[in-house]
């Protein structure tokens, strides 16, 4: 007998002891391949649920429910009527996607519940080829208040996370926190407490050894909820859903999410794969979700110059900033994005100059804003704007008018319900004046690329600032990208702002953090990551001081993608992927480790026989420089060899031939 049997054997063993013992017995549902299974039963009057995948356990039982103004939905819930069960396909598109079209195939269960007060409630799960997601909804009439989701997922005790601590509300700098800017920790036992003590963010990698890997995380909230995140105490490794604390925010915003019923909470979601490529590949957070409205303009995603990110405050000026918006056409970038503060720096009347100088250098420009608001401290203005209906408005309309093509606003408070009813407010409002929308200082985006057309990345991550700030962000940038393509970017698109080609990061470059990685790593992050607007941290200096094929790579480099594979990877350690955008092929890793490695590329699958380019790698005298390497893909054994230097990578650009 082999292993596979044998751990059939043990699934249905467990089944019928379950079955006897245990009634109700709600089911065995599998994913459209068969490949993930998920069981629903009662036990000790609990709703609870268990996934397997391959045969394997990779979810273990973990308790359901949810604690209502109408009704606690928890212990003693009954079926009121049969179970339904269907199979869905859809075929969709994204504007901003890590691939598209998407063809999505799933099993959706509904199991129609009833409390003791006759109260009713149905548990909603969706079971695809790449996991497991639930939700519940609400069948009373009028208002109801969440006060708790029993929510939980517990892992196999064998179990490791990589996991972002989250901040405590009001800590940091200006007490901006939380915004999702920790590093993530590696390798932690599941029942680990996070460093902090306020708990652990999504997405929350987990390994299970020599079974799977599984990414927790939730999709669809808007301003009908909150955001929630993982709570500290795991229970051993039972990890619960909790919802933000009063001290997020603003005490006068309540930490309750309220709702119309029926109403449905946002999908909390299990991708399962074998290993983290699998996991970077999935496109659950936007297959769960449905756009809340339609573009009322042609959202463009694309490139953006920006000055503040390496020469700071002091380069938002109306001259520096035309140098940005000359080297953005040079280059064929769309869009030069102007940081704070522009209002004191530049002035309004500036801005209108130079978004009419910008339109004859075929660039749009993007205005930074800080969404405060009196919920921290940050000062930077302008403020005071876009937390009010009207002058926000106005303000856009005064955008709108001049050519500006899209906003950045800074600096959120927090998580609950009131945060999620500003982002759709700006978002469906900019949606009415043609612009397009990143978030900063911000909330993990839940299934927004989708839900929202006009949004098109946002922070979320200890991004490239943090590496100019201070030497130990520096140290860990490589780890740190080799991390990100399988945790945080995976979930949505993510404003990392990459690419620094100064060797040291102060503003004057002669001073400040020493980078750690190659030129050639940088040049491969903007096909790392995925960035509907993807804010490069080049100044003009640059160009000159690298060979064409570097200038010929920024010119082509596209930011959103046909299709995506991932080649090879473990999180902090490497990544390696392939991606497409029409007849082009983009091949990229890099090396988070401080030692020589040479990855081995299978391309057979993907890249026809005789594609042509070239490939910018590390050069073997100096870091800061990179070596060009043409590249003919051979007939028939698509295999390639890219040695890489410690801390180094690899870009490649192949045009598919044409027959
Ligand atoms: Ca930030």
């Amino acid at each position: 007998m082999n292993r596979y049997c044998f751990a059939w054997l043990i699934l249905f063993a467990g089944t019928l002891s379950l079955s006897r013992a245990q009634v109700p017995f709600y089911g065995v549902y599998k994913s459209p391949d068969h490949s993930v299974v998920l069981n629903v039963y009662q036990t000790n009057e609990q709703t609870c649920y268990k996934v397997y995948r391959k045969k394997r356990l990779v979810v273990d039982e973990s308790p359901l429910g949810i604690e209502t103004s109408d009704g606690s939905f928890y212990t003693g819930l009954k079926l009121r009527s049969n179970i339904k069960s269907r199979t869905g396909r859809e075929n969709y598109s994204l504007t901003v996607g890590k691939k598209s079209p998407i063809k999505v195939k799933y099993s959706e269960i509904t199991i129609p519940l009833i409390n003791y007060q006759s109260k009713e409630m149905d548990l909603i799960f969706r079971v695809s080829n790449d996991g497991v997601a639930y939700r519940y909804k609400l069948l009373g009439k009028g208002d109801c208040t969440v006060f708790r989701e029993y929510s939980s997922f517990k892992l196999p005790s064998n179990a490791k996370g990589y996991l972002t601590p989250l901040s405590r509300p009001k800590s940091g700098w200006a007490r901006t926190n939380p915004s999702y800017e920790e590093h993530y920790v590696y390798d932690v036992p599941v029942g680990t407490p996070s460093s902090i003590g306020c708990g652990w963010t999504f997405p929350a990698l987990f390994e299970v050894p020599g079974t799977s890997w599984v990414m927790l995380s939730e999709t669809g909230v808007d301003g009908g909820y909150c955001a929630s995140h993982l709570a500290e105490d795991s229970h051993g490794a039972l990890y619960q859903l909790e919802m933000p604390g009063t001290e997020d925010g603003l005490y006068s915003q309540s930490p309750y999410p309220t709702m119309s019923m029926p109403a449905s909470t946002p999908w909390r979601m299990m991708i399962i794969g074998d290993n983290p490529c699998r996991i970077a590949e999935s496109t659950m957070a936007t297959d769960l979700v449905k756009p809340l409205y339609k573009a009322k303009f042609d959202v463009v995603p694309g490139k953006a110059s920006w000055s503040w990110l390496v020469l700071k405050d002091d380069s938002v000026t109306y001259d520096v900033s035309r140098k940005f918006i000359d080297m953005a056409n040079q280059l064929d970038f769309k869009y030069c994005l102007i940081d704070a503060p522009w209002d004191v720096q530049i002035g309004r009347e500036g801005i209108e100059k130079l978004a009419a100088y910008a339109k004859t250098r075929n660039v749009g420009l993007l205005l930074w804003y800080n969404s405060n608001g009196n919920w921290n401290d940050a000062p930077q203005t302008p403020k005071n704007i876009m937390n009010k209906p009207d002058s926000r408005r106005n303000e856009m309309k005064w955008m709108q008018r001049i050519g500006i093509k899209g906003i950045k606003v800074d600096f959120f408070g927090g998580d609950k319900q009131f945060f999620m009813r500003y982002y759709q407010d700006i978002l469906t409002d900019a949606n009415d004046y043609g612009l397009t929308v990143n978030f900063h200082g911000t909330t993990l985006p839940r299934g927004w690329e989708r839900l929202f057309p006009n949004f098109v990345t946002c922070e979320a991550v200890k991004g490239m600032e943090y590496i100019t700030f201070e030497q130990a962000n520096a140290d860990l940038e490589p780890s740190h990208c080799a991390t990100l393509p399988f945790t945080r970017n995976v979930v949505g698109p993510m404003d990392y702002t990459p690419v620094i080609l100064n060797a040291r990061l102060g503003p004057n470059r002669v001073s400040g953090p020493e980078r750690r990685t190659t030129a050639a790593f940088e040049l491969a992050l903007p096909v790392i990551f995925f960035s509907g607007i993807q804010h490069f941290g080049l100044i003009p200096d640059n160009i000159s001081q690298f060979p064409f094929c570097v200038t010929d790579y920024l010119r082509a480099v596209p930011v959103t993608w046909d299709e995506t594979h991932f080649l090879s990877g473990t999180p902090g350690l490497d990544c390696v992927v392939a991606r497409r955008s029409g007849d082009k092929w983009f091949v990229a890793g890099i090396n988070g480790q401080n030692k020589e490695k040479s990855f081995k590329l299978d391309l057979r699958k993907l890249i026809k026989p005789g594609s042509e380019g070239f490939a910018i790698t590390d050069n073997a005298a100096s870091r800061n420089q990179v070596e060009k390497v043409d590249i003919v893909v051979p007939g028939k054994k698509l295999k390639l060899e890219m040695p890489v230097a410690p801390y180094g990578g690899f870009v490649m650009m192949l045009s598919e031939k044409k027959h």
